[in-house]
């Protein structure tokens, strides 16, 4: 009886342990989200996914994160959304460097 109840718990780890990984990946699905001009924070942002700003776009914005070269990259501005590395807004401020 001892066994079976020990069996049953080894069960639940194992899914409750299998539940965690998915929900990790959705979350990092999540994250890889591109920023649309329509987001509620984008429109207040004025974000637009190419810039008319001259000289001005997310690759040189001291908020762009991930690595150069990269279309689309996280932003700190835009938590779990990735931004057009020619795209603008108005948070925008020249990278220093
Ligand atoms: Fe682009 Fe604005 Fe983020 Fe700067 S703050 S990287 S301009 S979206």
């Amino acid at each position: 009886m001892k066994s079976v109840n020990r069996r049953d718990f080894l069960k639940l780890s194992g899914s409750t342990l299998i539940g965690l990984t998915l929900g990790g990946v959705a979350l990092r699905a999540q994250a890889q989200e591109q920023l649309s001009a329509d987001d509620a924070t984008a429109k207040a942002l004025n974000y637009k996914p190419e810039s008319t700003v001259d000289g001005a776009k997310c690759s040189n914005c001291m908020y762009v994160q991930g690595s150069d070269g990269e279309q689309y990259r996280p932003c700190n501005i835009f938590p779990g959304k990735l931004v057009n590395a020619n795209g603008w807004c108005s948070a925008w401020v020249k990278k220093p460097g």
